[in-house]
């Protein structure tokens, strides 16, 4: 098992050259993406483990989330733009398992998410997927369970593509809200738990709140939510 994923490792390298993103050294450890100088200089927002921070106020009044946070901000041109680029642009996977993996220690040291149970990622529609080739919130998702140890549920919410009519038909409520566009498939898996929803980044929050309006109608659940970014 280990050769092959070597192996795998050696072919992703191909594509992807051993040198930080953000400054281009190639002082790196292995399977890093940035060099120990650029990680210091990550903007951490310090969102993950304060109460009543921008994130978590982005959901008042609008569904029932524990707790919130984000681990970084996201500025124009900033090595987290760059790192969420090529994580979602470039198929560079190894970028968001390394930065989910820096997202899991600002949650393993945080106390304030330690009774959430398990991780779902914010599903695609199938049409990105296919395009994509994955979920970008999966594989941060990976980065995350690899050092704050919960099983990832990749299945149990799915995103509904709306046909050409539904689309015109509702077009000016679902700007509004996005409500809908989620639904959760496999009430089983999630019920009674407490759960961590995962994306790249947050902006508004519509999509968050979509799919949490969706997980918060299974009977006896609790929500919160993290992000690799938060936009300013
Ligand atoms: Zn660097």
């Amino acid at each position: 098992m280990n050769v092959a994923k070597n192996y795998i490792d050696d072919f992703l390298h191909l594509f992807f050259p051993h040198v930080c993103i953000g400054c281009g050294s190639d002082v790196l450890n292995n399977k890093d993406i940035l060099c120990a100088r650029c990680i210091d200089a990550l903007p951490i927002t310090g969102f993950i483990s304060s109460a009543n921070n921008p994130v978590e106020k982005i959901f008042i009044g609008r569904i029932n989330v524990q707790h919130a946070g984000s681990a970084f901000y996201f500025t124009k041109d900033s090595v987290i733009q760059q790192a969420i680029i090529q994580l979602k642009y470039k198929g560079n996977q190894p970028a968001g398992i390394f930065l989910g993996k820096l997202l899991g220690h600002q949650l393993t040291q945080s106390e304030r998410f330690d009774d959430a149970d398990v991780i779902i990622p914010v599903p695609l529609n199938d049409k990105k997927f296919y395009k994509r080739g994955y979920n970008q919130a999966e594989v941060i998702a990976k980065g995350i369970a690899s050092v704050w140890q919960r099983p990832v549920i990749n299945n149990a919410v799915e995103r509904i593509l709306f046909t050409e009519t539904q689309t015109h038909k509702n077009r000016i409520d679902r700007w509004e809200t996005m409500e809908g566009m989620f639904t959760v498939t496999r009430p089983d898996a999630v019920a009674g738990k407490h759960i961590l929803l995962v994306d790249d980044v947050i902006t508004t929050g519509a999509t968050l709140e979509a799919c949490g309006q969706a997980i918060l109608k299974i009977p006896d659940i609790k929500l919160s939510v993290a992000t690799l970014a938060y936009t300013i």
